[in-house]
């Protein structure tokens, strides 16, 4: 079968969807395409891609392979020169319906990795989580950098530092990363979150959790979440939590915000109001940038100073690792391909499995996923 790695061509990826690590798996059995210059952007070179076993091709001859392996959608001018029932991998935004239905109009076999469920089977192959691992870490250097002090603690003969203090909301697999970042670097931590099983994560990482009490029985159930992820949690929970958050605000040198509710708009946690009341100097890294922000201040793609605070609005941290973003991203890719890969070699798409269920956006020309 062959199988092929075209360039991305979206504004600012830098990630690649196989490297030469799991190129050498599949080149054992496989054909495997890789577009010239493909993972240059992550500091693989096309030499590395054929010591693994790969062809490196023009960007006219990847898309008429039997597979395709992407990180982001194929833009419009890409899907035009893929063929009917072309098996299309990737990061390729499950809740975007007009892609979902131009990639069925398409007739292509596109498996959208985001959509991947949470359960154990399906953790190798878990991307959100792959990448959101790394844009935590990432949202503590990128702060760190900006940040005019120090972050650990010092004392030295001209005097002592103090430790800069950190505030980390929503605290999913991003948010764990920041806190275990941050605490390396020697910050203090303090964190919020919806989700009570969060609290003694929190603690376990050696940050002190805002405890927002629970007040009805719907604001607990609520809390609890669906399959792992937030809900939206009722106005007066929000506005407790929006005090709260406000006062610990006060005294953070930097907030990294990560809380996401999947298929809506990021909650809003950091108001204009707590901005203004923030250090001069202080620095918030909006991780929900590209949902509409947990900051309504952070602006997509930019970084600006609001009332002296630098607020950061980088979508993609991943994309600022992109060899490491690209290694775990091409092994999660790889476990997947196991799923609808035989062992004659084969391609067998099995719509009564789990993992397919929930990743099939398109198949035969018809929409699966609206
Ligand atoms: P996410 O990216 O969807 O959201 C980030 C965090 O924001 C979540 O913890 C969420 O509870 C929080 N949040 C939402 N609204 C908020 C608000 N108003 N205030 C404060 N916080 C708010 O989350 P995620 O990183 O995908 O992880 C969610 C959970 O799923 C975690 O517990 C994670 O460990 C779990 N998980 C499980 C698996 C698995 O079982 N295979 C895989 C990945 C993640």
């Amino acid at each position: 079968m062959r199988i092929s790695v075209p360039a991305e061509t979206r504004p600012g990826e830098t990630r690649v969807a196989a490297t030469p690590e799991t190129v050498k798996k599949l080149a054992a059995k496989h054909q495997i395409l890789v577009q010239a210059g493909a993972g240059l952007a992550a500091s693989v070179t096309d030499d590395a891609y054929v010591a693994a076993g790969a062809q490196i091709v023009p960007a006219s001859e990847v898309w008429s392979a039997e597979v395709i392996l992407k990180v982001r959608a194929p833009n419009a001018e890409e899907r035009a020169q893929i063929k009917p029932g072309t098996v299309v991998i990737g990061m390729l935004n499950p809740f975007d319906a007009d892609n979902n239905a131009a990639m069925a109009a398409a007739g292509l076999q596109a498996f959208a990795l985001e959509a991947v469920p949470r359960i154990t089977r399906a953790q190798s192959m878990d991307v959100l989580s792959s990448q959101a691992n790394i844009a935590g870490y990432k949202a503590v250097m990128v702060a760190a950098n900006l940040y005019q002090r120090f972050m650990p603690m010092l004392m030295t003969a001209a005097g002592t530092v103090k430790a800069a203090r950190v505030l980390i909301m929503g605290v999913g697999v991003a948010g764990l990363q920041a806190i275990a970042t941050a605490k390396r670097l020697g910050a203090v931590i303090e964190a919020s979150d919806v989700r009570p099983p969060v609290k003694e994560q929190v603690e376990s990482l050696g940050a002190k959790f805002i405890d927002v009490p629970y007040l009805t029985d719907e604001e607990k159930q609520i809390a609890q979440g669906v399959g792992g992820y937030a809900r939206p949690m009722p106005a007066d929970w929000m506005r407790r939590q929006s005090e709260l958050v406000h006062e610990r605000a006060k005294l953070a040198d930097i907030i990294i915000t990560t809380a996401l509710i999947p298929g809506r708009p990021a909650p809003v946690l950091i108001s204009e109001e707590t901005v203004r009341a923030m250090k001069p100097g202080s620095v918030i890294v909006d991780l929900a940038v590209s949902q509409g922000g947990n900051c309504p201040l952070s602006e997509l793609n930019k970084t600006v100073v609001k009332h002296g605070v630098h607020i950061v609005g980088e979508p993609d941290l991943a994309t600022l690792v992109a060899a490491d973003a690209s290694a775990l991203y091409a092994r999660n890719v790889l476990d997947f391909l196991k799923l609808i890969i035989d062992k004659e070699d084969k391609l067998v798409i099995d719509r009564e499995d789990e993992i397919i269920k929930a990743t099939l956006l398109s198949s035969g020309g018809e929409l699966l996923r609206k």
